[in-house]
This record gives structure tokens, sequence and C-alpha cells, in this order.
């Protein structure tokens, strides 16, 4: 038997709120409730500063949900307060203010249910090929090299979209100097626009400062959203800036979304090429072809002098990328333009075009657009085998 949210919501309206007041439906602290398959998922508000002392008032609604007859697995979220006027059609928007609000136990709970999650590499219509960016950790240049792809591929004269789903960091807003938010159509998002990109990022529905640590399940539920839930129109090229690492969240993204193809970016140096090695294996195992790697912040150039110094090494990349058996796609120089330009909302694509390193990050979008073409005519031709 298939159990219906106003089921979970009338269970739910026997638990008691925080001080006993009213129930926890009535008081309008439950959201995004999510029933598939047995499974339930659903976020309770709470004000963040409390969530510690609330675990046993998320405890208790997980186990009366449970006892319903068709559940077999549930879990509960504590999330941080909304504040008042936040625009956030995102079904929910689970925030914590502090790690250490999550036990271990739960954050076990939720991997599990995140690799539980049903496979749907379900396209998105209008959309031609979706691409994603990804990186082993932070810091690497991901986003830039995310938005500067998407806009040589502009150049290229595609119609593309960046989503942003570099959840627990959005930066598309800053990159591309974007301070509105997107207005809703029902449950369906418009995406705002930015130098001919359509953009969508939680950076749009949630703060930047605000401190945010996702429990998978719900990264997948919020990245299902940006991904199917917004207007994008018709697409050749969707590019998704994907959050760094490779955890369970990044896992399942990479599983729940039909990707064309990854590209991986790293720094030259051997800790970061370990990571970008840990990202790669991530995609193969999902059978997401990788469209190749990309060095950033290769070899620093002196604005000043223009002398060449590899401050994190040189190289590295390329002779990853050939012991591996990927493409490589090229090196990115650590360059002062690419970072101001970046971070003032004026990617240097657009606001330098004819500079060399726009032309580098144009010539490596039409690499990935060939790459795909060439994965997608392997895909077509028959399998001949030979016994
Ligand atoms: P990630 O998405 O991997 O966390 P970002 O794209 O946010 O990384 O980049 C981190 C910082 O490094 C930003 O300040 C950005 O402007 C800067 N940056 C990225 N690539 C370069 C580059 N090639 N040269 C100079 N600065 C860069």
């Amino acid at each position: 038997m298939n159990v219906t949210e106003q089921q979970i919501l009338d269970r739910l309206a026997k638990v008691k709120g925080p001080d006993l007041s009213d129930n926890i439906v009535s008081l309008g602290m439950v959201s995004g409730v999510l029933v598939d398959n047995g499974k339930v998922i659903f976020s309770i508000n709470v004000p963040a500063e409390r969530a510690q002392e609330l675990e046993p008032l998320r405890l208790a609604a997980e186990q009366s949900v449970n006892k319903l007859d068709g559940v077999d697995h549930v879990i509960a979220v504590l999330t941080g307060e909304r504040k008042a006027g936040d625009v956030s059609p995102v079904r929910p928007a689970p925030t914590f203010d502090q790690a250490s609000a999550i036990p271990p136990p739960m954050q076990a709970q939720a991997s599990k249910a995140a690799a539980e999650i049903p496979n749907q590499k379900a396209g998105v219509p209008g959309i031609k090929s979706i691409i994603a960016v990804a990186s082993g950790k932070g810091g690497v240049g991901k986003s830039t090299t995310s938005v500067n792809l998407a806009l040589g591929l502009l150049k290229i004269g595609l119609k593309v979209g960046i989503l942003d789903a570099d959840i627990y960091g959005p930066s598309m807003p800053r990159l591309l100097g974007i301070s509105d938010r997107p207005s809703a159509n029902g449950r369906i998002l418009n995406p705002l626009e930015s130098y001919g990109l359509k953009v969508m990022s939680m950076g749009f529905l949630v703060e930047e400062e605000t401190p945010m640590i996702w429990r998978g399940p719900m990264v997948i539920s919020a990245l299902t959203q940006m991904l199917r839930e917004v207007a994008w129109g018709e697409l050749d090229v969707l590019i998704v800036d994907m959050p760094p690492g490779t955890g369970d969240a990044q896992l399942t993204m990479a599983q729940q979304v039909p990707l064309a193809g990854a590209v991986i970016v790293s720094t030259p140096q051997d800790i970061a090429l370990i990571d970008a090695r840990k990202g790669l294996n991530m995609f193969r195992k999902v059978e997401v072809p990788i469209l190749g790697l990309i060095e950033n912040m290769s070899t620093f150039i002196c604005p000043s002098c223009g002398e060449r110094s590899d401050i994190f090494g040189h190289g590295g990349a390329r002779k990853e990328a050939e012991s591996v058996g990927v493409p490589f796609l090229g090196e990115i120089p650590l360059h002062i333009d690419i970072r101001s330009n970046s971070d003032g909302g004026t990617p240097i694509t657009v606001s330098a075009p004819d500079s060399p390193h726009a032309k580098i990050y144009c010539t490596m979008a039409g690499q990935i657009i060939e790459r795909i073409r060439v994965e997608n005519d392997a895909a077509a031709k028959p399998q001949i085998i030979f016994e």
C-alpha cells in the first residue's frame, strides 16, 4: 500500500511542538515531505540555535511516521529557520548553522538513503546535453572554470545554461554579478539571465553568508528541482557546477542527472590530483564519460614583468590524464585578471574576450563539444564483437 503525504501529515499532527503549545504541523514546522516507495523524507524547521536541543523532537517525529503501514524507512531532518521574505519555492530548505548539530548516526542514515534513491536518469525536456564540471576538492577554480566554459560555449553560438549545484557554497550570483531573485510560475522557477546565459543557483534562494550543511537526500531533492522545475527553455548545453568532493551526495547526483559527460578541474600538484582521481573514478563508476581533465592555476604569470613561475607545480594534470587514459583539455594559468574579473562579476571571457586567457576557455569549450560528439557517435554505433 502506498502511503500518501496527507497520511504523513496527519501522523505528524500528533507530535507536539518544542514548547508543547501545539503540534508541529499546525505550527507550520513541517515541510518538504517526500514519499518514494516506502521511503519518507521530510524536514522540521526549528530555530537554528535549538537544533541540538530538539533532537528528541526529530526522533519522535521519525518514529511516529515509521509506525504507518507502508512505510519502511523514514528520515526527518531538522532545518534552521528560514528568514521571512526568502523567496523559496524549493521544497526543503534544510539549513544547519553548526556542523556539530548533526549526530553521526544521522549522517550514516542519510547517506544510506541517498544511496538507496533509485537511479532516474530521465532527460530534461528541451536540454540537449548536460555537462558536469567537478573537482575532487574546493578552491581549485571549478566555478570560475564552469562559468568561463559556459560563456565560451555561448561564443561558439550555442544556447547555454548554467546550474550552480554547488549547494554548499553557491558562487554563480557573485561570479555573474546577479543580485536578483528568480520569479516563480507556480512551482516552476524562471532562470535568471546574465551575459546571455540562463542561470539557476541555490545562491538565489539563500543568502551567501548562510552556512549550510545539506543532508544527502535533501541535496538531491533540491538539485532535482533546480534541474527539472526550472523553465530552461531550449538549451544546447547545460553546465552543472557540481559541489566539490566525492561524497554520497555527489555520487547520487552523478547518478541522477542525465549527464552527457564530466569535466574535472584540478590544480597541478599531487595532493589535488589525488582528489581529482577520486572524482574521475566516481564518474566512471556511474558510467558517465570523462570529457577531459583541466589543469587550473597552472603557471603563474607575473602581471608586471610577465615572468612565469610554477607556484603549484606544472604539468601534473596532463600526466595524470595520460596515465588514466582520459583527454587532457589544457592549462589555465594563475593570473590576477582571471581572479579579479571573476570575483567582480565580469568573467574574463566577457570582460576581455580577446585576451589569451579567454581564448583558452573558448578553445576548451570547442574541445568539449567535439568530445560530446565523439561520445554520442560511439554510443550510436552498434558494438561489433569478434569472437
Ligand atoms: P572552486 O569552485 O573550486 O571552489 P573558485 O572558482 O571559486 O573555486 O575559485 C577560487 C578562487 O580562485 C576565486 O577567488 C577565483 O577567482 C580564483 N581563481 C580561479 N581560477 C583562477 C585562475 N586561473 N587564476 C587566478 N585566480 C583564479
